[in-house]
């Protein structure tokens, strides 16, 4: 505890004796605060959350009213301090000490201690160099005054570099195989035995010595896209040479995560578990095909911005985008799955758009750093034509419906739906997002929460995924016979 600091003994003889003199009237001033006539502030902690991930640690404090305070990042040892003003060390801010989990990434332990009246001081000892960002979050969506602490890495995970640490051996394996013949460039949806058969002539294909994708990214920021559109205008990858074969990526986006819990069925379950749970499943049985790999947008309880988890995705130049949800409305008896694709001219029925009002306000109920929010790239992102990138989504979607159709226990719409979704904002990777069910539906809820249907939902969802490359082929088609 801080407290520590101010009731050490010191030798009065000595040079900094006067120093120390000074932090004993500290000390004095600290006890009078705790044992004297307790000074109550106005401004009430209501919570303390903390949200550990790799990606950043987050701090929330939820208070009846702003919090002001200070902040000071130091070292040797590495440690964030924030003195907090016109704050009452209450019960929930002392819980914070058994809030910090042993496996942060960030942050080794907390010290919460009155400092002088009206101030309460923290203290996080981190296990590195962090680079911190603090706001305040207006009320929204349940939620008082959020202040929040967010502690980055000094070096942030680069999802491109742990795609390659993670598929490096399997890209090699790939490119070692043999040839394939040229699958079937058929009109009509493949059945599931036809994309199961591409997908072993696909996972047999030779890529020849220069097959694979590089083994290092390059310097910039992200990959340069590698899509093209086609004669059909479908977005395509550029084939290497006249065999390429190389891992199709799959780009997975749990929805909500973190402040973000998403909906809430009528037994508890939150939206942000359940899909993360599906999306793991999912991921698990991707990178068990030869030829594919996943990237989760995120992989734990933490609040990932619409616009980070499209960054990612093109970061790896993902073939394909899958935003992971469940629906929730009104009424307790909807119920049904269904796709989307991105609409450029709003959303084509009424449920579309509420869904696309509660899905874009992710980032309000998240919680996201308007200071630093990359709002130049959000603007180039919506200003490139997305004409294709709807039609290929639409596609991809189909497929996928399909196969979710034999597996829920009914198709909320049989037909890919609309709307201007950000996180399906991707110029060039087809994206979808899939509401997997209601989770207002005390039914569909259950189902949700059910390991065997989860199973179930993530078999579809590959079958979908492999059905929409067996037809759509990215490579097969830039060949040049
Ligand atoms: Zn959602």
């Amino acid at each position: 505890m801080l407290i520590k600091r101010f009731a050490r003994s010191d030798d009065a003889s000595s040079p900094n004796a006067g120093r120390r003199r000074a932090l004993r009237a500290g000390a004095s001033t600290l006890v009078l605060a705790l044992t004297g006539p307790r000074l109550a502030f106005a401004n009430a902690i209501v919570a303390v959350r903390v949200w550990p991930a790799r990606d950043y640690t987050r701090v929330t404090l939820e208070t009846d009213n702003p919090v002001k305070f200070q902040q000071q990042l130091m070292e040797s040892p590495n440690r964030f301090v924030i003195d907090l003003d016109e704050v009452d060390l209450s019960p929930a801010l002392r819980d914070l000490v058994s809030k910090i989990q042993p496996n942060d990434p960030q942050i080794m332990q907390v010290r919460v201690g009155q400092f002088k009246p009206g101030v309460v001081r923290m203290v996080f000892d981190l296990k590195a160099g962090v680079k911190p960002q603090s706001f305040t979050l207006p009320p929204v969506a349940g939620y008082k005054y959020r202040t929040v602490f967010d502690l980055y890495p000094a070096v942030e995970p680069d999802p491109l570099m742990e795609l390659l640490a993670k598929s490096g051996h399997k890209a090699e394996a790939l490119a070692q195989n043999t040839p394939p013949s040229r699958p079937s460039s058929g009109t009509g949806t493949p059945s599931t035995e036809e994309s199961e058969a591409f997908f072993q002539r696909y996972a047999q294909r030779d890529a020849g010595p220069r097959a694979s994708r590089p083994a290092s990214p390059p310097a910039g920021d992200r990959m340069p896209s590698l899509a093209q559109r086609n004669d059909d205008g479908l977005l395509t990858l550029p084939s290497r040479g006249p065999k390429t074969a190389r891992l199709l990526t799959i780009a997975l986006d749990p929805g909500h995560g973190g402040e973000d819990p998403g909906a809430i069925g009528s037994s508890g379950t939150y939206e942000k578990v359940v899909v993360l749970q599906i999306a793991k499943r999912l991921r698990e049985k991707i990178d068990a095909q030869p030829n594919m790999r996943a990237m989760m947008t995120r992989d734990a309880d933490f609040f990932v911005p619409l616009g980070v988890r499209v960054q990612k995705a093109r970061r790896v130049d993902a073939d394909l985008f899958m935003s992971i949800h469940a629906d929730a409305f009104t009424s307790p008896s909807a119920n049904g799955a269904s796709v989307f694709a991105l609409s450029e001219r709003g959303a084509t029925s009424a449920t579309a758009r509420l869904l696309e009002k509660t899905q874009n306000a992710s980032d309000l109920i998240g919680g996201v750093n308007i200071k630093t929010n990359d709002r130049a790239v959000a603007h180039a992102l919506l200003d490139m034509s997305t004409t294709a990138q709807i039609r290929d989504s639409k596609v991809f979607g189909t497929a996928l419906l399909a196969e979710i159709g034999t597996v829920a226990d009914r198709l909320h719409s049989k037909y890919v739906e609309q709307a201007a979704f950000a996180v399906l904002k991707a110029p060039d990777i087809p994206s979808v997002l899939v509401e997997t069910a209601f989770i207002s539906n005390p039914k569909e809820e259950q189902s949700l929460n059910d390991p065997a249907y989860q199973e179930r939902l993530a078999n579809a969802l590959l079958k979908g995924i492999k059905a929409y490359f067996a037809k759509n082929p990215p490579l097969a088609k830039n060949r040049t016979a």
